[in-house]
């Protein structure tokens, strides 16, 4: 069986990939994102190549034309994240992802009218300040604390895994604001200058050598009040905002194509590598076909959402599928190189560097809802079986 998109889906694709030929540098002109020290270069080149898709409207692909959208079908933001991702291009950006659609909802109409033509003119860097060294999964536990004074609310704590905090402009905070009352129904959702005096980022180095992430601490930090996101208390409900955008975990597969067709680059140029291993041939050719299964799971979700059907399970397989799959890809990246992948960049006569995504690929099990969670929303949600 042939699945086939739309056609104008598919001319679409053929759109985007002209603008990335166009637009994208080689990857060898790329500034690394995670070099320490890269910060400046590298938030100016994602900067740049942000405009030009704010340009076209595409930067903010799901959000309604009104607000300076494209108002796009799911079908046709899925294909756009599945070639993003195959390009490796920096379209991700948080201000997009729930800070505007979260304003559109909830925002006052300053709010509206300030943020949210900075967010599609690409002015400012947003970060997301959730997770706590105690309160990740169990997010509503979260302790940082946001105690009225006057015009402001002075906040107090520690955040963590804050990624690219030490780019950003701004950060969108969820604090406690209600000690008492039970734990989702005490947390409210602020717009916090990262600029404030008592707001300091320090860097979390990960284990492949990459400055991605921070710990974010608060020390007496003041915040206009005007700056408090909906209603006190209610913020647990604000971040939850139901966004119209495609959950498909598409960019697993359309990075791991790439890796995969590297890879296979790497074998044609150097086939003595097949020599010393017999069997990475049937290893590739596996990861080949999980591809595809992970390119339909993501299809499925698009298509259910184009719908109107509420993806719920099948996006937490999707996502645990697909990143689970990008860390096979890594393996299989290390068995194609053999004893020479145990040594970073490439170095040691390897021809291809598989040791950095070999340990990059670790968080994608993590970020963005853990596999373990995932897997209870498939028990729960999915097979119907009774909580822990
Ligand atoms: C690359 C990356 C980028 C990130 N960026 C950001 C960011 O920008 N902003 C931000 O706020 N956060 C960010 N995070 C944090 C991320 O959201 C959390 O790491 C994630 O929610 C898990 O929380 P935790 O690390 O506290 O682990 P925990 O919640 O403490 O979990 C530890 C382990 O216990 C398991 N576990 C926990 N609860 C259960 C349960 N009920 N049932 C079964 N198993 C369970 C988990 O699966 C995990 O294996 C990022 C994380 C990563 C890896």
């Amino acid at each position: 069986m042939r699945f086939k998109m739309e056609s104008d889906v598919e001319a679409f694709r053929e759109e985007i990939r002209a603008f990335i030929a166009k637009e994208l540098p080689a990857a060898s002109e790329r500034p690394d994102p995670g070099k320490p020290g890269a910060s400046e270069e590298y938030k100016a080149y994602v900067q740049g190549f942000q405009r030009k898709l704010a340009a076209k409207k595409w930067l903010a692909m799901a959000w309604p034309k009104e607000y300076g959208g494209y108002g796009a079908s799911h079908m046709h933001q899925m294909v756009y994240n599945e070639e993003m991702a195959y390009a490796d291009a920096p379209s991700l950006n948080m201000g997009v992802a729930w800070v505007g659609p979260s304003l559109m909802l909830y925002g006052t109409e300053e709010q509206k009218n300030h943020v949210i033509p900075r967010i599609t003119s690409v002015e400012d860097w947003w970060c997301t300040l959730y997770s706590e060294p105690g309160s990740g999964s169990d997010l509503a536990s979260l302790q940082t604390r946001a105690v009225r004074d006057g015009d402001d609310f002075v906040i107090n704590g520690q955040k963590i895994w804050t990624s690219t905090g030490h780019m950003a402009d701004w950060g969108w905070l969820a604090a406690r604001t209600d000690p008492d009352a039970p734990k989702h129904k005490g947390i409210t959702m602020f717009l916090l200058d990262m600029k404030t005096p008592g707001v300091s980022v320090r860097p979390l180095v990960n284990m492949a050598d990459r400055h991605e992430f921070n710990e974010v601490y608060f020390e007496d930090v003041r915040v206009p009040a005007t700056n408090l996101v909906g209603e006190l208390n209610r913020g647990w409900y604000h971040m939850a905002v139901a966004l119209d955008f495609e959950r498909s975990s598409i960019q697993f597969s359309g990075a791991g194509r790439r890796e995969l067709e590297k890879m296979r680059n790497v074998l044609k140029a150097n086939p003595e590598l097949a020599g010393a291993r017999p069997s990475i041939r049937h290893e590739m050719a596996d990861r080949e076909i999980e591809l595809t299964v992970a390119t339909l799971l993501a299809y499925q979700i698009a298509a259910m959402q184009q719908r109107g059907l509420v993806p719920n399970r099948e996006a937490s397989i999707s996502k645990n599928y697909g990143a689970e799959l990008g860390q096979r890809v890594a393996v299989t990246r290390m068995h194609l190189v053999g004893l020479a992948g145990q040594l970073r960049g490439g170095s040691g006569g390897s021809v291809i560097d598989a040791a950095t995504p070999y340990l990059a690929t670790v968080s994608s099990t993590i970020g963005g809802g853990t596999s373990e969670i995932n897997r209870n929303i498939i028990a729960t949600r999915g097979l119907g079986l009774p909580r822990g």
